[in-house]
């Protein structure tokens, strides 16, 4: 069974009415994908994950993600204060996030967006502390920061709960920091393209109990589904990633570690419970069987659902 730590199934992409989604989950769970989280990132939208979590039997996280920082104002904040305390029973609910900071779109990186970044992301970290919550981190040209403020966090009160440092690119040793704070780290369609060595050399050499998956769906396609810039001119529309997309990911990923499918989607899962500690109770039952990677053919379960990227650059 594998687990998705990250797909935005309540995207636009996805059809207003989810249809392209709820879809794209049934070829994902024919798949083998047993669980995935939906990570919320302004508040306009904690209402349809949480909805979308329940209706197809997943986990849901609320939070506001930085690119969304520019719109939101302390009433945000409030909302997702709220919700966090109305839902905290809420087995469905596992984390709060996405959450984190962006220090690479230049809009975000003028001082006073800077700024507004760091106090959001604090009080969302004092949030997950509160309610005892790990949290899902958006890590872009920020890992120092993040840790820092997870450090500072930890100075403050109880530690936060850990999590996932979503999407990560970073160094060796912030990979070891982020490890050492009880963080798992997530990978996805960005490792599968030939050119990313770094990333594809992190993934295959990093302790075993570090990593997450995920898809990020729609966003980061994998390398089979991704659209150049010339292609796109041409008219190919952008291909959409999806949580089906999710075992082929996992199955080229395993390569990296010299381990099969079936290892790499056990080792994968175990750590993503460990990170998300309530996923553990909504795992499907043993009758959803998992489907090595190998014979699964995403093809086969028809044509996936085609839009364009909402935020490509937002990981
Ligand atoms: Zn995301």
């Amino acid at each position: 069974m594998w687990i998705d730590t990250h797909c935005h199934l309540d995207a636009p992409e996805f059809g207003t009415d989810h249809a392209l989604g709820l879809q794209a989950r049934e070829q994902a769970r024919a798949l083998g994908v047993g669980l995935c989280v939906y990570p919320a990132v302004h508040a306009a939208d904690f209402a349809s994950v949480r909805e979308l979590a329940h209706r197809t039997g997943d986990a849901y996280a609320l939070g506001i993600h930085p690119l969304f920082v520019p719109r939101a104002g302390p009433e945000d904040l409030q909302a997702l204060a709220a919700a966090l305390e109305r839902h905290a029973g809420d087995p469905r609910l596992v984390a709060v996030g996405e959450i984190g900071l962006d220090f690479f779109l230049p809009e975000l990186c003028t001082p006073g967006m800077r700024e507004r970044q760091w106090q959001c992301y604090r009080e969302q970290l004092r949030l997950a502390q509160c309610h005892g919550l790990p949290v899902i981190l958006h890590v872009r040209r920020s890992a120092d920061w993040l840790l820092k403020g997870l450090r500072e966090a930890a100075a403050r009160g109880r530690p936060v709960a850990g999590g996932i440092a979503h999407a990560f690119n970073g160094s060796v040793q912030q990979a070891q920091a982020f490890l050492s704070l009880g963080f798992k780290l997530g990978f996805g369609g960005a490792a599968t393209f030939d050119a990313a060595r770094q990333l594809r050399q992190l993934f295959g050499n990093l302790p075993p109990d570090a990593l997450v998956l995920e898809t990020d769906a729609p966003d980061i396609p994998p390398q089979w589904r991704h659209v150049n810039a010339a292609q796109r001119a041409a008219g190919r529309p952008q291909g959409l990633n999806s949580p089906a997309e999710l075992p082929r990911i996992g199955a080229e990923l395993a390569g990296l570690r010299g381990l099969s499918s079936a290892a790499l989607a056990g080792l994968t899962t175990a750590n993503a419970l460990s990170a998300l500690p309530r996923l553990a109770a909504l795992l499907p039952s043993p009758a959803a069987a998992f489907v090595p990677a190998d014979q699964a053919d995403p093809a086969a379960a028809g044509p996936p659902p085609v839009g364009t990227a909402r935020h490509m650059e937002a990981s």
